[in-house]
């Protein structure tokens, strides 16, 4: 097993960490979360789950390591895939704990142009994911795509790769996407991450939907 992540002073918020460990819960079951938060000596989490607020107490290296141990069990193939739908699942979860700044309510956004609810929905995440954390998230419009940043990314904290691996990030992004495209899918691809030596995680998200 690779070494552990020190801590590295910067955060989640609580609520953040919570959800996170719950959609591990979903993606891996009450037993497989139990092991990897033994494994990772975060065991206290099995009795305490990170409280319900918005304090920034979840550390970045506390995901990491869970990320980087999900790999040693599963395997890259197998904790990629975990990872993807751990991603997804968070979505929701996102949604229900924190309002979305879209400036509409639900039904009115729903009627929007397809772009018009990407142009808002996108950068309304990330606004979210950065007001409560230490990350900084951002959506930079590229025409017919967007590149979606993270400065100081949980999923690839403390680690080096040759490739990039915050599958995490992908598949949150693939689910916020296909809730503002009502239900189509689009393409999400990590084309940069610090782990390999980039400056930020980046993620180009096209606009028009897989066909
Ligand atoms: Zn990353």
């Amino acid at each position: 097993m690779r070494n552990p992540i020190p801590p590295s002073g910067y955060y989640l918020c609580n609520r953040l960490g919570r959800i996170y460990l719950e959609s591990l819960e979903e993606t891996i079951g009450r037993n497989g979360l139990n092991a990897l938060l033994n494994l990772t000596e975060n065991g206290s989490y099995i009795d305490y789950p990170p409280p319900n607020d918005l304090h920034l107490g979840f550390d970045l290296a506390t995901a990491a390591n869970l990320n980087q141990t999900m790999e040693f069990i599963y395997g890259p193939r197998g904790a990629r895939g975990l990872a993807l739908r751990t991603g997804r699942a968070m979505y929701d979860r996102i949604v229900d704990a924190f309002d979305l700044p879209i400036g509409f309510n639900e039904f009115a956004f729903r009627l929007l142009p397809l772009h018009t609810r990407l142009k808002i929905g996108v950068p309304a995440l990330a606004r979210i994911l950065t007001q409560h954390s230490d990350q900084t998230h951002r959506a930079v419009d590229r025409g017919t795509y967007y590149d979606y940043s993270i400065e100081r990314c949980a999923v690839c904290w403390g680690q080096e790769a040759k490739t990039p691996f915050c599958h995490l990030v992908a598949g949150l992004l693939q689910e916020a996407l296909s809730a503002f495209g009502r239900g189509q899918e689009f393409r999400v691809v990590q084309t940069e991450c610090r782990a390999v030596g980039a400056a930020a995680c980046i993620f180009r998200i096209d606009k028009d939907p897989i066909a």
